[in-house]
């Protein structure tokens, strides 16, 4: 790696610190563990971080977006002030990730019951999934450390996402997903990207829990969300969508939750912008599940102190998991925001995916979970109507693409998808019917 002189006006000490409040211990970055050697729990990274000006750096963040380095057009490393585990001059292993829209969704607002929603649009990233936004960060981190093969289990897009910033790190893949459950655009992208992928097991966390019980043994460095450093790269979500709605916090900021990474990254950038005086309240989050796999949704639904892992079923496959990892710094973001937690079945996610089209957006099935619950709070009273509300879409809509179809009714697809025999006279009467319906 080559590094130049940190920039003294940020210079910030980082380290590696246990969550758990009976332990807390620190550690330096170069750990090799990704839980607490003393206790076993989930780490953070933690900064010290200098007293520093608002104002200053939100200018500073948004006059990067006319510079051209690549640090810079980066919507992860723009924010580099915030994730100064990678000294000032890093090598960043990067993609141009972020840098996503926010858009009004006003038919879906209006579905949902008559809320102001905005959707930050996760699937326009270099492989389609904010997962890119973690690799960025645990990718480079690998790099620093000087590792060479690196590995995750996946539910799809981590392993595409991996595989892509591995190989322009120049490092080795392998994918663990469960057999036959991943999606063909998802395992596609891992072969291109040169990924070995091994397939195993019913469903994540079985494939997890084996991989895990290997990568020390073997040295392999692992960058499933247990990884701490890829929430540092996700935590610029929220960054970004504060900064694109000029720093007016929203009512409510709502995210699927699988293995409930994202929900604790976003948890911890919200605390820290608080905490450096860039914003003064906190927007409230909302995890939302898929029924089938909705375990911290009942631990919080019925005030259970521990997650009861389920066997995972729903069609929304990234976020098929029974035993999310991440709970506990799920569980600190909800309690920091005075947050909320839904489940929607699969019937109400495929709705919302829908009304999300005729909005012209498209998305993952998962994604579209964010807004189903979105709906179900509005109605139950929790979001009163007229909230300000953003919703994040983790996925792109090709990611999925045979589902789409496979959820058109015969109806809509009578109507949608038409067999023309190659005779003028027969194209000219079925266009004429095809115009007669819009008219
Ligand atoms: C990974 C993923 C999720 C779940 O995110 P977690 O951090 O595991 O909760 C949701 N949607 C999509 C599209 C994903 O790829």
């Amino acid at each position: 790696m080559r590094r130049q002189d940190p920039r003294p006006n940020f210079m910030t000490s980082a380290f590696l610190k246990c969550i758990e409040q009976s332990c807390q211990q620190r550690y330096p970055l170069d750990a090799k563990e990704h839980q607490c050697p003393e206790c076993g729990g989930l780490l953070d990274v933690q900064y010290d971080f200098p007293r520093i000006d608002p104002a200053s750096l939100r200018l500073l963040w948004q006059q990067r977006k006319t510079s051209s380095a690549i640090t810079d057009q980066s919507g992860v490393w723009r924010f580099r002030e915030l994730l100064p585990f990678a000294p000032e001059g890093t090598n960043v292993v990067s993609l141009s990730e972020g840098r996503t829209p926010l858009i009004e969704v006003n038919r879906t607002g209006e579905w949902a019951g008559g809320v102001r929603l905005a959707i930050k649009h996760q699937g326009n990233n270099p492989t389609g999934s904010f997962k890119d936004l973690g690799m960025t960060a645990c990718i480079t981190q690998a790099a620093i450390l000087g590792s060479r093969v690196t590995a995750c289990a996946s539910t799809g897009n981590t392993s595409a996402s991996m595989a892509a910033y591995a190989a322009r790190a120049g490092m080795k893949a392998v994918v663990f997903v469960p057999f036959g459950k991943i999606s063909t655009a998802k395992l596609a992208q891992a072969l291109e990207f040169g990924a070995v992928v091994i397939e195993m097991g019913d469903n994540f966390d079985q494939a997890f829990r084996m991989l895990r019980e290997l990568t020390d043994e073997l040295g392999l460095y692992l960058v499933n969300s247990l990884n701490p450093f890829r929430l540092e790269g996700q935590k610029t979500i929220v960054f970004e969508i504060l900064e694109q709605r000029d720093w007016r916090v929203p009512d409510y900021l709502v995210l699927p939750g699988g293995n409930l990474g994202n929900v604790s990254s976003v948890g911890k950038g919200l605390q820290e912008l608080r905490q450096l005086g860039l914003i003064d309240k906190l927007p409230r989050l909302v995890v939302v599940q898929a029924e089938g796999a909705s375990p911290f949704y009942t631990m919080i639904a019925t005030g259970a102190g521990e997650i009861t892992p389920v066997q995972p079923r729903t069609e929304a496959s990234a976020i098929r998991i029974g035993n999310p990892v991440n709970w506990k710094k799920a569980l600190r973001a909800v309690r920091l925001t005075d947050g909320l937690c839904e489940s929607v079945t699969d019937e109400q996610i495929f709705e919302a995916k829908a009304t999300l089209a005729k909005d012209g957006v498209g998305c993952e099935p998962a994604s579209a979970a964010a807004v189903a619950g979105t709906q179900k709070l509005v109605r139950s009273g929790k979001i009163e109507d007229g909230a300000d509300v953003v919703a994040v879409l983790t996925g792109h809509q090709l990611k999925d693409p045979e589902i789409s179809i496979k959820r058109r009714s015969e109806r809509e697809l009578a109507q949608q998808r038409l067999h023309v025999e190659a005779d003028i006279h027969k194209l000219r009467a079925v266009l004429e019917s095809v115009m007669l319906q819009s008219a």
